[in-house]
């Protein structure tokens, strides 16, 4: 049977939860510890973009666990600010159906050559907008494991795909609805005309701390060799799903803080490490958003490492060329934009009707 057959299966015969409870021992952790992502919004001063045709959502991964995410404390506030729960992004789908949204696969959107890339005419079904959906970061840093998201993703025996999570005090659990293209799934069960030609979304994976929660970072020997079957094993059955990937640096540095020279290096090692996993791609999507386009040594090395199709964070669904190539602006889906009820979301959704009520009443933003 394929994955997706098993997963769906899965899902109608296991229900919306299921968890079984082992001890931690062997779960491997991922080492090091970088400073927090956090994308960045800005409109660029001086110049007027264009309106892409195709509409850009991203998204972090979920928290999974609200009662662990939103504790007083250091990490309350970032959590609060640029992750959304899981209860937030399922409404956020019934939304995005209500309001005419199809989800579209990146590699059918845009027609790729050497030298440029087009967008391509897609026979949607009458009324329906197109929209890429993308997840920033779905890697598990430690900050986001120790406060509420799920630990990894894993593929059973059976090809189920479940997000584990370590609990406080070692105790495993697995999910079926705790992490995006889980509750993706589940949605499209009602809502099949949701998705173009099985379109799911456009997964950005850094590589500094490994991929999906497994530790691909790691020096070579048996565990690394683990790692990596482990994290195949999601990739595969997410492929199969519809989901498509991007890099999204190795290192998650700002520009200001990591020079050309170490950057090219650590991109190097996103080559090296997780383009063999994911496959090569030409889809680059910047750390914080930042405006690397603009930087002329960091642009011709992106082009010339194969990427061709480019992805910031603005706060409309912008679209600019360089080279004949795209850079679309994604507009973020994260706790600011509910708490502050931005307007620019209004065409995806409701921030009143979307706000999950275990979040504080009042957070202030570091
Ligand atoms: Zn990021």
């Amino acid at each position: 049977m394929r994955p997706l057959c098993q997963f769906l299966l899965a899902v109608l015969l296991v229900g919306r939860v299921c968890a079984d409870a082992v001890t931690v021992s062997t779960e491997a952790q991922p080492e090091g510890s970088q400073p927090v992502p956090e994308p960045v919004t800005k409109v660029l001063k001086g110049e007027t973009p264009l309106m892409s045709p195709v509409a850009n959502l991203f998204v972090h991964p979920l928290i999974a666990f609200p009662e662990r995410a939103f504790v007083p404390g250091k990490d309350e506030s970032r959590m609060d600010e640029w992750f959304i729960t899981v209860g937030e992004f399922e409404k956020v789908l019934e939304s995005l159906e209500n309001k005419g949204y199809i989800l579209v696969k990146p590699s059918e959107v845009f027609e790729i050559t050497l030298t440029e890339v087009k967008f391509r005419p897609l026979d949607l079904p009458p009324g329906r907008k197109p929209l890429i959906l993308s997840m920033d970061d779905l890697n598990y840093y430690p900050y986001m494991r120790a406060n509420g998201t799920v630990s990894r993703l894993r593929v059973d025996d059976r090809g189920i795909l479940w997000a584990r999570t370590v609990m406080p005090g070692g105790v495993v659990r697995d999910d079926l609805d705790r992490e995006v293209p889980q509750v993706l799934e589940q949605f499209l069960l009602a809502h099949p005309d949701f998705s173009y030609h099985g379109a799911r979304g456009l997964i950005a994976l850094t590589g500094y701390n490994g991929i999906l929660g497994w530790p691909t970072q790691q020096a070579p020997g048996p565990a690394l060799r683990e790692a990596e079957q482990e994290a195949k094993r999601v990739l595969a059955t997410l492929k199969a799903l519809g989901w498509e990937f991007a890099s999204h640096s190795y290192a998650h540095r700002s520009q200001r803080v990591q020079k050309f020279d170490a950057w090219s290096v650590s991109e190097d090692r996103w080559t090296a490490e997780v383009e063999p996993l994911v496959g090569a791609t030409p889809f680059y999507v910047f750390p914080f958003g930042e405006t690397w386009w603009k930087d002329e040594a960091r642009w011709d090395a992106m082009k010339a490492a194969g990427f061709r199709v480019f992805f910031g964070v603005e706060p409309d669904s912008n679209l600019r060329w360089k080279d004949n190539l795209p850079i679309l602006g994604r507009v973020p889906l994260d706790g600011r934009g509910l708490r502050h009820k931005f307007a620019k979301l209004n065409v995806f959704l409701d921030p009143r009707l979307v706000w999950d009520p275990s979040r504080p009443a009042t957070m202030t933003y570091h």
